[in-house]
């Protein structure tokens, strides 16, 4: 291996790798400190061909690779366990800013804050937004499929990409960067590396599609008693295609939050069970403040809500989602969490949630279930917090168990074990027990044929 990686490092400039342990350490953690990898080196190609060629090394000499972009990935994707570390992180230029046909070719180190402040400089809008937004980087976004807030209205990153330019296992180059509006000319083999998580090969840059900016965006917090009730105001808010967001968080998911996270609050003096953040995309401040009390006081009305507070100003609007953009660091302060990201048919979620809860208190009476997410796309991020007292690592050893448990449930809703996180290392065994066995040979047929060696992010999802 040292002398196949030699052959790697005489070849390339010295600006585009790194043995220095002290740079490549941060890389080697991820965020819920759940991996921790090792690499011999760590590749920093500056350029598409800088890739390609550190690739054809690699392909030659069997060294395998894992890709990584931003380390935000939640499921073990982008930790290298021995194999080379490839880093986007000098691939961040934007390329091109098209606003006729509303595009824009971006490199794949570019981090999602940097393209929307690009977009946003033309008078466009990228409509992707993760709370991770300034760390994750586009070709972390296309590998995952990355959902996000706004998935209702505008999908999710395999909606917004015309299609990319890939470095192949081989080291060839991939020219899908059209951004073609129409193209009917065989397969579209773009698609081929979105949600692909790097083990069909490296994506280096992206042509996206841009948006128009919204003229306001209307934001409201509401205190539910249910998921039921929840599920009902997703229905009773929607107003043309204006509805934007529809984010759910419980109770202790909210209290988490407010009583651990510095320049939190909570914005209602009483407490409420459950709470829904609303997101619509309007013409006018005024517009946005009449269609919230016309939405709100008819659903009072309708006894679907307990009480709502509408976003004055950008101010407000800001302090509300950042509720909901720390539930994930609020939730380390509730002990051990056994974590699910899964989706189930919209109109199930009230049913999902009775079926799971009563399971979880019959496998570990006292555990918290923390269940909240994007329920307007059918996906809850279902946590289920340690008992209070109980030892964390006694409560993590059931993790297996209570995933058993959490799938058996989502697969009898007709649901999916990974809404937007993906596979990685975390749901490998998973997916190869769950998936249907014509999709699992399929995917191995495919990856066969790009990758006969398995040098691209060999230990990841098949
Ligand atoms: C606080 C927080 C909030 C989050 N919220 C959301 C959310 O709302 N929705 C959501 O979907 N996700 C969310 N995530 C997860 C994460 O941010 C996304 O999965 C994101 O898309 C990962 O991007 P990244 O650049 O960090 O990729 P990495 O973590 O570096 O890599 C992720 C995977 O992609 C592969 N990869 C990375 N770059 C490339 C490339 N150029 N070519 C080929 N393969 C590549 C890696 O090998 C790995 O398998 C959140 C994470 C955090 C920490």
């Amino acid at each position: 291996m040292s002398a196949s990686i030699g052959k790697l490092t005489r070849a390339l400039p010295a600006q585009s790798w790194t043995q220095d342990t002290d740079i490549i350490a941060p890389q080697l953690t991820e965020w819920r400190d759940k991996y921790q990898g090792h690499t011999p080196l760590m590749l920093t190609p500056r350029s598409t061909t800088e890739v390609s060629k550190a690739v054809k090394i690699c392909a030659a000499h069997n060294i395998k690779i894992v890709p990584q972009g931003g380390n935000t990935g939640l499921v073990g994707g982008q930790t290298p366990m021995g194999e080379v570390l490839l880093s986007t992180r000098k691939l961040t230029k934007i390329r091109d800013v098209n606003t006729v046909n509303n595009a824009m070719i971006v490199e794949a180190g570019a981090s999602l804050q940097s393209i929307h402040d690009a977009a946003d400089k033309a008078g466009r809008k990228f409509p992707l937004f993760l709370a991770s937004q300034g760390s994750c980087t586009i070709g972390g976004n296309l590998s995952t499929n990355a959902g996000g807030n706004h998935v209702l209205k505008y999908g999710t990153t395999k909606d917004l990409v015309f299609g990319v330019e890939a470095i192949l296992p081989n080291g060839d180059i991939y020219n899908g960067l059209t951004s073609l509006r129409k193209d009917n000319t065989g397969y579209d083999l773009s698609r081929l590396f979105l949600g692909a998580e790097g083990t069909l090969g490296i994506i280096t840059a992206a042509s996206l599609k841009l948006y128009p900016k919204a003229g306001h965006i209307q934001r409201v917090i509401i205190g539910v008693e249910t998921p039921a009730k929840a599920m009902e105001l997703l229905d009773h808010c929607r107003s043309g295609d204006a509805l934007s967001m529809f984010e759910v968080i419980p109770r202790i998911g909210l209290s988490a939050v407010v009583e651990n996270i510095a320049g939190q609050r909570d914005p209602f003096s009483a407490l409420h069970p459950w709470y829904v953040l609303i997101d619509w995309d309007v013409e006018s401040e005024s517009q946005g403040l009449t269609l919230a009390e016309k939405k709100l006081s008819t659903a009072f009305e309708r006894e679907l809500i307990r009480d709502a507070v509408i976003a004055q100003n950008e101010t407000q609007a800001a302090q509300i989602l950042s509720l909901r953009e720390n539930m994930s660091a609020g939730q380390k302060f509730l002990g051990g969490s056994i974590k699910f990201d899964i989706t189930v048919p919209l109109q199930t979620i009230p049913d999902f949630f009775k079926r799971a809860d009563k399971k979880m208190q019959r496998l570990i009476p006292e555990c918290r279930p923390v269940g909240f997410g994007h329920f307007g796309d059918g996906n809850i991020h279902y946590n289920i917090a340690q008992p209070l007292g109980m030892d964390k690592e006694i409560f993590l050893e059931r993790w297996q168990e209570v995933s058993e448990s959490v799938f058996d449930i989502v697969g009898e809703f007709g649901g999916s074990i990974s809404a937007e996180h993906g596979i990685g290392i975390m749901k490998k065994s998973d997916l190869a027990r769950r998936a249907d066995p014509v999709k699992l040979s399929l995917m191995k047929s495919i990856k066969a044929a790009l990758d006969p060696q398995n040098i691209m992010n060999p230990r990841v999802m098949l």
